[in-house]
This record gives C-alpha cells, sequence and structure tokens, in this order.
C-alpha cells in the first residue's frame, strides 16, 4: 500500500490527495486494464464525470476490484447539457446507475452554464438525504463563486481547475482558503501537450532527487495542499505518479516553481461565454 495522504474536507469528508483522473480513457479495454494496474499500485481515488462517457465502466472495475466501497473515493461531474433543478436530480440518478453505487463521494457542477444555482440546489438535497458525501464545483472562478455562495447554503467543498506550474492560480488559492474550499487541480501535468515536461528548471530539479518531472510537478502539487489525479493509462506512469511521498521539495525549490508562472491557460477559460453555451448543447448519453 502507498501512504497517499487523506485532506480533510470542509464537512469532515476526508478526500486521498492523490487518485486517478480519467478523462479521454475511450477504450473500454484500456480503461479497465488502467484502472487494474492504479488499485494495484495503490490509487483509491478516481475521478470522473458523466461527459466522460466511462462511469459505467467504473461501476465494473470497482466490482471487479473487490475493494470496500468505503476504501474508494468516486468523484463524478453533472455536464452542462443536464443543467436545472430536475435535470440535476435525473442527470445524478442516470450517473448512479451507471456507476451502480450506492452512494457518491464527491459531485461536481462541471462547467458554471447557465442555472447552476437550481442544479446545486438540488445538488444540496442530495446530499442533505446522504445521497453524497460531498458537493462542489469545478471551472469557477471567484465571482461565480461569490454568486453561488450568496444564493445557497452548503459552501462548497472543492472547486476543481485547470492548474499546474505555468497556470498557478494563486488569486482564486487565496479566496477558496479563505473560504475553506479545497483546491483540486486538473491538467495537473499540463496534460502533458506542452513543454513543461522538459522544463529546464523542472528537470534540473528532478535530477537532484533522482524523479521524473512528472513527479517532481505532482510532489509541488501535494506540497501547495491541492489534491491532483493525473491522468496515464500506462502501467509504468501509473506507478511512476503515485510515487511522490517519499521526498520533499525545499522552500527554494518550490520557489524556483513559482517563477514558472505565465499567467496563461492551457485549456479554455470558464469566462469564455461561447464554450459554456456550446457546451450545454452537447448532449450526452
Ligand atoms: P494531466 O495533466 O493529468 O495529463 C495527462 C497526460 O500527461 C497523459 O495523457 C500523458 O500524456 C501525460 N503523462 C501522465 N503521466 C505522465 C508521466 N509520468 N510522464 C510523462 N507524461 C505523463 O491532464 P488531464 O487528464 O487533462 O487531467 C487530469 C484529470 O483531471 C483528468 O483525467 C480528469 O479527471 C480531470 N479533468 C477535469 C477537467 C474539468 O473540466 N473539471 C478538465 C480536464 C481534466
Amino acid at each position: 500500500m502507498t501512504n497517499v495522504p487523506n485532506v480533510k474536507l470542509n464537512n469532515g469528508v476526508e478526500i486521498p490527495q492523490f487518485g486517478l483522473g480519467v478523462y479521454k480513457m475511450k477504450e473500454k479495454s484500456e480503461f479497465m486494464e488502467a484502472i487494474k494496474w492504479a488499485f494495484e499500485a495503490g490509487y483509491r481515488h478516481i475521478d470522473t464525470a458523466a461527459y466522460y462517457g466511462n462511469e459505467e465502466w467504473l461501476g465494473e472495475a470497482i466490482k471487479e476490484s473487490g475493494i470496500d466501497r468505503k476504501d474508494l473515493f468516486i468523484t463524478s461531474k453533472l455536464w452542462n447539457s443536464e443543467h436545472g433543478y430536475e435535470e440535476t436530480k435525473a442527470a445524478f440518478e442516470k450517473t448512479m446507475k451507471k456507476l451502480d453505487l450506492d452512494y457518491l463521494d464527491l459531485y461536481l457542477i462541471h462547467w458554471p452554464t447557465a442555472n447552476y444555482v437550481e442544479s446545486y440546489k438540488a445538488m444540496e438535497e442530495l446530499y442533505k438525504a446522504g445521497r453524497i458525501k460531498a458537493i462542489g464545483v469545478s471551472n469557477f472562478q471567484i465571482h461565480h463563486l461569490e454568486d453561488l455562495m450568496s444564493q445557497t447554503e452548503v459552501v462548497p467543498a472543492v472547486d476543481q481547475v485547470e492548474t499546474h506550474p505555468y497556470f498557478q492560480q494563486d488569486e482564486l488559492r487565496t479566496f477558496l482558503k479563505a473560504n475553506g474550499i479545497a483546491h483540486e487541480a486538473w491538467g495537473p501535468l499540463g496534460q502533458g501537450k506542452n513543454t513543461i515536461l522538459t522544463n529546464e528548471v523542472l528537470t534540473t530539479i528532478a535530477e537532484n532527487h533522482n524523479k521524473s518531472v512528472a513527479q517532481v510537478i505532482l510532489r509541488w502539487h501535494i506540497q501547495r495542499d491541492t489534491i491532483v489525479f493525473p491522468k496515464s493509462v500506462h502501467q509504468q506512469r501509473l506507478a511512476e505518479n503515485i510515487d511522490i511521498f517519499d521526498f520533499e521539495l525545499s522552500n527554494d525549490e518550490m520557489n524556483q516553481i513559482k517563477q514558472l508562472e505565465t499567467g496563461e491557460r492551457f485549456a479554455t477559460s470558464p469566462d469564455d461565454e461561447e464554450f459554456l453555451k456550446a457546451s450545454a448543447q452537447k448532449k450526452i448519453d
């Protein structure tokens, strides 16, 4: 077993600070194999979404694993075309049927598309009824959170946003910390499609610790108290990514990484209204 620490969310629920993200795992055989390897390597936290189209496979993989439900932490997300009070309740039931679970650990609003307040109110009811252990949001900027919190009761447990050494989210992090909302990083490795993994500063730090650049980045997230779930379908990388709890970055190294901020996202901005509108038209099964 690995030594992944838990983080306590604002309602006392514990979440493993490290897990597996399963976005773009579209082939069933690849998915099943990756989850099996991940469980073997000690992963217990899986981040999926209705939009990813693999909730049903995750349900199967969980059953096959024989791991106790209480030892797993499963997150899913409400898709943009399913916003609204009744729609959210129906979408949640669809997710639970696919996962074939009795309860969900964490349910998030995937993006701040129109009607997110009504959606969140439905989630609050599901939370109070014990169907979900914690509720939260994703891709919410400070203004979205302020708007949501002024109209609802339950403070979101997490905000899941694009975060990596080139886009560190410092302003949002200060807000999240002040409001007791945990920070989850998506694209923690910059989605592997950019120059982060060959960055010179990170490469030197990695060499000093005899670790890979991916491990240094993930360790940086952990030391900033962020929750991470890098995606990989390769057995060696799955093992490599979770092997980050036996070394520590110095303050100087953390500061060197701090300087890598570019102020630019790799992915879509949550304030891109065109994207939000178009994605809300994108129906899922
Ligand atoms: P990521 O930063 O985890 O990058 C994944 C890619 O990095 C892999 O496809 C691979 O190419 C590379 N990689 C992984 N391990 C590596 C290693 N050890 N060495 C070298 N390369 C490696 O990007 P992601 O998958 O987009 O983000 C992680 C998870 O976050 C997703 O799977 C999903 O669960 C979640 N996510 C959420 C949102 C959202 O809107 N809420 C958006 C994107 C992703």
